[in-house]
């Protein structure tokens, strides 16, 4: 919490909190957030009475609603279908979509928002329709149990192949039911008695040879017996007694996520308890929002989901990631409480390094931008194996070309730092950057960034050297110049170019650096000048180089030596 939020809670006036704090050598400001150390300290310096929350009893305060037990209502089962590659996951998914979605009404049209709610019968079945044990296994590592059944599609005229096995194992440890769909039986080659064999073996029995796993041939290609498999889905989970309360404030699990031009962050949400209305302020990961709007798998907007719906959420103020819960919360001032509980993640390598100091373990999350993908990779995997016991590293993109702004407000809701491997953030990152703050560190030798994370993990990160951009211009054309080679024919779209001092410039091409040196000659028509300003056109040539072309950009700059925070 903040001095403000502090002093409010304490009841008494935040000057005294400061002067307090001042006795301390603490010299901080009302808007400065505390850690819990030193509030609870103040705290009980006047005389309050502290008790420690942890987080999961933040949340069990949340939840200790009043509820009735005779609002449960039986809730649509969630489905996942998993299997080895080629075994015809995606093709079961898309033909019980097509099939099964009332779509009509929509104008045929069915969004993919990462999951669908198929009918058979006037009952709805969920299915995720990112097929794949990534997506199963990141949800669960994230903590979140969406998943009521596990549909395991096996192709009879293959049979059980690693990924079936490891499918297996994986919904084993999520302890949730196995059915299987005995997939392609239309194939000359099919052979189901083989699959089932094969599963027996695996101590999946089949109901017809007197055990417990529920097996439907099907073909999804042909679209037969896919009812057979839904009326099943539903018998095998009516057993399980999927139950949820309506009448609750609404909790639920991301599926996916992302940001979407014009609308912002997006996130699609299954609601697993309770109803999730229009204008309900909620937590999500580590951010806070309030429902803008709900779109569900149709593309359709609606006023409120109920349990067991996927719907698109609006209004968040942060991309949250696969697998994190959502919460409704009463009021927005509660939300903004929690959220802060959750954040205590780095975003710059220097408070990195301040927060190990202080003895705490932390994430931290990285964006590898590089000019080419072979770079990207290497440095992925020299990063990741830096993590310790104190620091885990997680790499969540990689990607090649100019750092965009994208990638910056990605790092921005992750509270990741972006490295830059021998590219630039294009004109609008770099703007946005330096609104949200985020830590570009851009660098040109894998040795630097390893050692630099090391560093910044083991406390020894020096004053580091930041660029400052003095100014841009855009090469207009190129002519040859006696002795020289080429010069770049120029205009200066930002700040202005400069030859004075110890100003660098680089040529940058589609984002990527292709030159960085110093600059030959500047000038305006016929006569040499130490500077052009924004909007005037120079001819540039570069000291030693010259392979310049219509296009490019022309960034001047200084280094300048910032102490560590
Ligand atoms: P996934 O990797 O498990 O998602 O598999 P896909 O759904 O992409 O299917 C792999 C291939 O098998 C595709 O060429 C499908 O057309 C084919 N396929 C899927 N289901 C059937 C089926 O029931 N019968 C036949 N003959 N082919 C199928």
């Amino acid at each position: 919490m903040t001095v403000k939020d502090l002093a409010e809670k304490i009841e008494v006036k935040a000057k005294e909190v400061l002067k307090k704090l001042m006795e301390k050598r603490m010299v901080l400001t009302i808007n400065t957030t505390l850690d819990t150390e030193t509030a609870t300290m103040i705290a009980r310096e006047f005389g309050a009475d502290v008790k420690m929350r942890t987080f999961e009893e933040e949340m069990v305060v949340l939840e200790s609603e009043v509820i009735d037990p005779g609002d449960l209502v039986p809730r649509a089962p969630v489905v996942t279908v998993l299997g080895h590659v080629d075994h015809g996951k995606t093709t079961l998914l898309d033909a019980i979509r097509e099939t099964r979605v009332a779509e009509q009404e929509a104008g045929g049209i069915t969004q993919h928002i990462g999951a669908y709610a198929a009918e058979i019968d006037g009952r709805r079945i969920v299915f995720l329709d990112t097929p794949g044990h990534e997506a199963f296994t990141m949800m669960r590592a994230r903590g979140a149990s969406v998943t009521d059944v596990v549909v395991l599609v096996v192709a009879a005229d293959d049979g059980v192949m690693p990924q079936t096995q490891e499918a297996i194992d994986h919904a084993r440890v999520a302890d949730v039911p196995i059915l299987v769909a005995i997939n392609k039986i239309d194939k000359s080659d099919a052979n189901p008695e083989r699959v089932k064999q094969e599963l027996a073996e695996r101590e999946l029995t089949p109901e017809d040879w007197g055990g417990q796993t529920v097996m439907v041939p099907v073909s999804a290609k042909k679209r037969d017996n896919l009812d057979t498999l839904l009326e099943m889905i539903l018998l095998v989970t009516e057993l399980g007694e999927h139950k949820a309360n309506p009448k609750r404030m609404a909790t639920g699990a991301v599926l996916e996520a992302k940001v979407d031009r014009g609308r912002g962050p997006v996130a699609t949400i299954l609601v697993q308890d309770g109803t999730l209305h229009v204008g309900d302020n909620f937590i999500v990961g580590t951010h806070v929002g309030r429902v803008r709007a709900l779109i569900d798998d149709r593309g359709q907007p609606l006023k409120e989901a109920e349990p067991s719906s996927p719907v698109e959420v609006l209004g968040l103020t942060g991309l949250p990631q696969p697998g994190d819960a959502l919460q409704v919360v009463a009021d927005a001032a509660k939300a903004r409480q929690i959220a802060l509980l959750r954040q205590n993640q780095a975003k710059t390598l220097e408070s990195l390094q301040q927060q190990l100091a202080e003895g705490e373990a932390k994430e931290l999350p990285i964006i590898i931008k590089a000019d080419v993908q072979g770079s990207a990779e290497v440095l992925a995997e020299s990063l990741a194996k830096l993590g310790d016991e104190r620091v885990k590293i997680r790499i969540i993109h990689t990607g090649v070309g100019a750092i965009s702004e994208w990638d910056v407000l990605l790092a921005s809701t992750s509270n990741a730092i972006i490295i830059g491997f021998n590219v630039r953030p294009d004109r609008n990152a770099a703007g946005v950057a330096e609104r949200e703050g985020v830590d570009i560190r851009k660098h040109s030798v894998i040795y630097n960034v390893t050692d630099e994370l090391k560093k910044a993990m083991t406390g020894l990160l020096e004053p580091t050297t930041r660029e400052r951009q003095l100014g841009l211009a855009e090469v207009r054309e190129v002519f040859k110049v006696p002795k020289i080679g080429l010069a770049a024919g120029c205009i200066v779209t930002d700040g202005s170019i400069t030859r004075a001092g110890d100003a660098q410039a680089r040529l940058v091409r589609d984002g990527v650096i292709v030159h960085e040196g110093r600059i030959g000659s500047l000038r305006r028509f016929k006569d040499d000048v130490n500077e052009v300003k924004t909007g005037i056109e120079c001819g540039i040539t570069f000291e030693r180089f010259s392979d310049i072309k219509t296009g490019d950009v022309i960034e001047a700059f200084t280094v300048e030596k910032v102490a560590t925070v």
